[in-house]
């Protein structure tokens, strides 16, 4: 049998169904799946993602068989509908929208009113009765056909605000402002017959080429657009900040034409099953009356409620679509359970009313910002529509990460100077410096500039300045735009339709109430109220605590998780703080950062330039002292956990000054000549510092060193547990590449260890391991295992020194190696399981040959990152630590690697 490139949906039943979203796309899988379910859709036909896939690697071919197919399947709707596209009397009009398996909301092409010509203007009038209903669709499809498939898909790039769109924008206004109205509704039939001729004209006169009369050449047109799109500009961007792959493709859904906008009686709209901003279990939407679909996404007008609960600033003086057409509401209301108790999550639908009919065009699972998903999830655990273990599932590990975002201090926002409202569609606070362009944006966020993204409309060309903003702010555009959707998905701060604002992007200016702000200027938004302010307003940090959700959802997490959460702190401060979050010990104190402080640096220095090793000891004995300190403050925050604290690991020069000035100043401090100080650098400077002299090759050549950190760790220990505080010091080895190496380091710290522990006459248990960070000691984990009490994996070091990546050089050129695919992540993010992962496994596996009760963690950047600690816990390790501020993060990742493994 030849292969289906084609499936038809409507009038009660369907060719696909909800599976088949890889090849039917999102849309019309769930169009398929809505009319098996009795729900009326407009009937039509889904060309397959292998549509695409084909159309891209044949240069823009289709397969021989796919004209046949559409014909049939069109045939099909005419059936159904007893009309005829192209007919002259009693003519169907088609919609061709895009759908790819996975959401991307406007980044892809969509064409409406199909099938509008001469010849059938006539018979729609007929059939309609509003022949300025008719002329409106034809002005709409000669400017959206112009934009999307003679302009965009051909590839011309016109300069800014002089595409095809905005100079028929720009006719359509001057007929306007002739007969001095605002709004497009205003125009009469009249205006528009002439609009029609003013368009075709313009067209022909831009664009070198008639517009085409024939439908079919308009349907074919359409098809190979959307098509395209999936290879446009910001669909592209799209794909890239998701990674969603490029050979994914997109199938395109031809589907009848209902009319939203054929009178006051008809409306066209978006709602979601539950808030998508709070996640409260109550309808959410907005239409517009008289209106199609593309007037709600590009946000020109205000929408209208559909209900009192929908009510916001800007649309509570409107009526909802339940008070204005009760009927068509309540069906919809009924549709909305329906919809929700099938899918068993939070649906986002579009809607069209056409002369009081109901027609539903698409339904997807919603997107949602991280609060918003933390209580659907638990709220539909609780209704029991899911279970506890799909709840866990329902969260990403990041989007917990809003939950844990500054806001804007609410003290510092009362005296503030408000600027204007505008609807609140991203939570959060947000600050930075004014930018007019996704590009600008992207640029200054590249060089470290926090900006925010300010922009007339809410475009999808933006995405990728929307990504590298911390906020964006729009003049239009409701709460289901393009904008608010995206920086939901993305959980960042947004406020949108903030009709206030006056932008002029070629200009690079905003005017509010007669002020003037420019490119640079400062801004703070409050996301979560919809206020923007002028200036910087302090940020106040998340406080995760109160959410009632928050904390059920995580303790279900901590019931299912097998790995433990440990930090990587380095004072009091950040262990009090992890643990708050819920750390179960440390992975990872790197005590060099202590020697930083500037009470200890000149002590360090000195012993760095000591010639002999009793100049070393004298100076050691005054940072003995300090460190103590530093681990009683360690051992108290975490009572009762683990604490993982590793011995000195940086090459020596680092804690030297390169520059004269400094050189003179620390010569001055420590009573020594500049020569001597500029000898020592030099002796110290190597050539390949990361695999020069430091880690467990510092404390071999100067044993001194790691005995007065044991010592200073031992210490600590002893005098806390005296005063009661239960305390597990493990002292941690690093950068060991033998068990030789490993054996060296512990003797002597048991050595110094046991001297603490007998004058202290407390024994304090405590544990010697070592990080496994260096390829050689994964491949002979066995050996080192058997003088190791725990291995922590330092896949900083791994991955630097597998792959042969220098940490500190790699931004340079792995930028490209992500762009041109030949790494699909930033491997320092995100674990190499494929190499790296394999040292980890082996690493694992042969500890545990010679020492089956191992204890095994990770303290690498990836003891942080969700798809890392997947990996961590099919491995088998017994925890993972990473920065305070990712330990929810870890644990929601953790519990989600149980459930999936389970
Ligand atoms: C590592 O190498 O993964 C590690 C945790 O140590 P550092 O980053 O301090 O080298
Ligand atoms: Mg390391």
């Amino acid at each position: 049998m030849a292969e289906k490139w084609v499936y038809f949906f409507g009038d009660g039943k369907a060719e696909g169904n909800a599976k088949m979203k890889e090849l039917l796309g999102g849309k019309g899988a769930n169009l398929a799946e809505m009319s098996k379910l009795g729900i009326t859709v407009p009937p039509g036909f889904t060309i397959t993602t292998e549509v695409c896939t084909h159309f891209m690697n044949t240069n823009g071919r289709f397969p021989k068989t796919l004209k046949g197919q559409v014909k049939t399947a069109l045939e099909k709707v005419e059936k159904v509908m007893g009309s005829r596209f192209g007919d002259a009397r009693n003519p169907l009009l088609f919609s061709v929208r895009s759908g790819a398996r996975v959401s991307m909301p406007g980044m892809m092409e969509t064409v409406l009113n199909i099938g509008l010509n001469e010849d059938t203007i006539s018979g729609l009038v007929a059939k309609s009765g509003s022949e300025r209903f008719v002329y409106d669709a034809y002005r709409r499809l000669i400017m959206m056909y112009s934009d999307v498939v003679m302009e965009k898909t051909a590839g011309i790039e016109p300069p800014e605000e002089k595409g095809i769109r905005q100079q028929l924008e720009k006719e359509m206004q001057k007929i306007k402002e002739g007969k001095g109205v605002k709004n497009d509704t205003q125009l009469d039939v009249n205006d528009l017959k002439k609009l029609v001729n003013i368009f075709k004209k313009k067209v022909r006169q831009v664009l070198k080429k008639d517009f085409p009369d024939d439908p079919y050449d308009q349907l074919w047109g359409a098809i190979s657009a959307v098509f395209q799109s999936w290879n446009g500009k910001r669909a592209v961007s799209y794909r890239r900040i998701e990674n969603i792959p490029a050979d994914w493709g997109t199938a395109v859904n031809v589907q009848i034409m209902v009319f939203g906008n054929s009178g006051e009686n008809s409306a066209t709209g978006v709602a979601f099953t539950r808030d998508p901003a709070t996640g409260e279990n109550r309808f959410y939407g907005e239409f517009l009356v008289n209106a199609q679909g593309e007037d709600v996404v590009a946000g020109i007008r205000t929408p209208q409620a559909i209900n009192a609960v929908s009510k916001t600033e800007t649309s509570k003086h409107l009526p909802s679509l339940e008070e204005l057409m009760p009927k068509p509401y309540n069906q919809l209301a009924k549709i909305r359970t329906k919809l929700e108790k099938h899918y068993r999550d939070m649906q986002d639908i579009e809607f069209t009313i056409q002369d009081g009919e109901l027609f539903m065009l698409q339904t997807r699972v919603g997107k949602r910002n991280g609060t918003a998903a933390i209580r659907m999830a638990v709220e539909m655990c609780e209704e029991g529509l899911i279970s506890q273990k799909e709840a866990i599932l329902r969260v990403r590990p990041e989007q917990l990460d809003e939950l844990l975002h500054p806001m804007l201090d609410p003290k510092l926002e009362k005296k503030a100077g408000k600027l204007a409202g505008g609807l609140p569609a991203g939570p959060g606070g947000g600050i930075g410096q004014i930018v007019f362009t996704a590009d600008d944006a992207e640029a200054l966020a590249h060089k470290g500039k926090k900006v925010i993204l300010v922009r007339d409309e809410t475009s999808p060309e933006d995405v990728h300045g929307m990504r590298a903003a911390q906020a964006i702010l729009t003049a239009k555009g409701g709460m289901t735009s393009h904008a608010a959707l995206v920086a939901r998905g993305w959980g960042k701060c947004c406020i949108v339709g903030c009709g206030a604002l006056n932008i002029s992007a070629s200009k690079k200016v905003l005017s509010v109430d007669g002020k003037k702000l420019h490119e640079g200027d400062w801004l703070s938004l409050n996301g979560t109220k919809g206020v923007v302010y002028e200036g910087k307003v302090g940020l106040l940090p998340a406080d995760p605590g109160k959410n009632v959700h928050y904390k059920k959802l995580m303790s279900w997490a901590d019931k299912l998780r097998k790995l433990n959460i440990r930090t990587n702190a380095d004072n009091p401060q950040d262990a009090k703080l992890a643990r708050n979050f819920g750390a179960e010990g440390i992975g990872l104190t790197r005590t060099e950062h202590m020697f930083f402080e500037p009470d200890r640096i000149t002590s360090m220095r000195e012993m760095i330039l000591a010639d002999d090793e009793a100049g070393r000891r004298k100076a050691l004995k005054k940072l003995l002292p300090l460190q103590k300190k530093d681990f009683i403050g360690i051992f108290k925050a975490m009572d009762g956990l683990p604490v993982t604290i590793r011995t000195l690991d940086p090459p020596l020069h680092e804690f030297l000054p390169n520059d004269q000035a400094s050189q003179k100043e620390m010569a001055k401090r420590l009573g020594v000549s500049v020569e001597a100080i500029r000898a020592k650098v030099q002796t110290l400077h190597e050539l390949n510092p990361m695999l020069g002299h430091r880690g467990c090759r510092l404390g071999i050549t100067y044993p001194e060193i790691t005995a007065m950190q044991v010592q200073a760790i031992m210490e600590a220990a002893c005098s806390v547990a005296k005063r009661g505080v239960k305390v597990y010091p493990e002292i941690m080895i690093p950068l060991v590449g033998t068990k030789a190496e490993l054996e060296n380091q512990r003797e002597l710290a048991v050595d110094v260890a046991e001297k603490v522990i007998k004058k202290a006459g407390v024994r304090v248990n405590y544990l010697v391991g070592t990080m496994i960070e260096i390829p050689r000691a994964a491949i002979t984990a066995d050996k080192i295992a058997e003088v190791a009490d725990f291995f922590s994996f330092g896949t900083n070091d791994l991955t630097q020194m597998t792959f042969g990546f220098s940490r500190d050089d790699a931004a340079k050129f792995l930028p490209d190696y992500l762009s041109k695919k030949i790494l699909s992540a930033e491997p320092f993010q995100t674990l190499d399981q494929e190499g790296v992962g394999q040292l980890v496994d082996m690493g694992i596996r042969r500890g545990r040959s010679t020492r089956p009760d191992l204890k095994v963690g990770i303290c690498g950047e990836h003891g942080g990152d969700p798809s890392s600690i997947g990996f961590c816990h099919r491995v088998g390790m017994n925890y993972v630590s990473c920065s305070p501020f990712r330990v929810p993060i870890a644990r929601l990742a953790a519990a989600q690697a149980a459930v999936r493994k389970a």
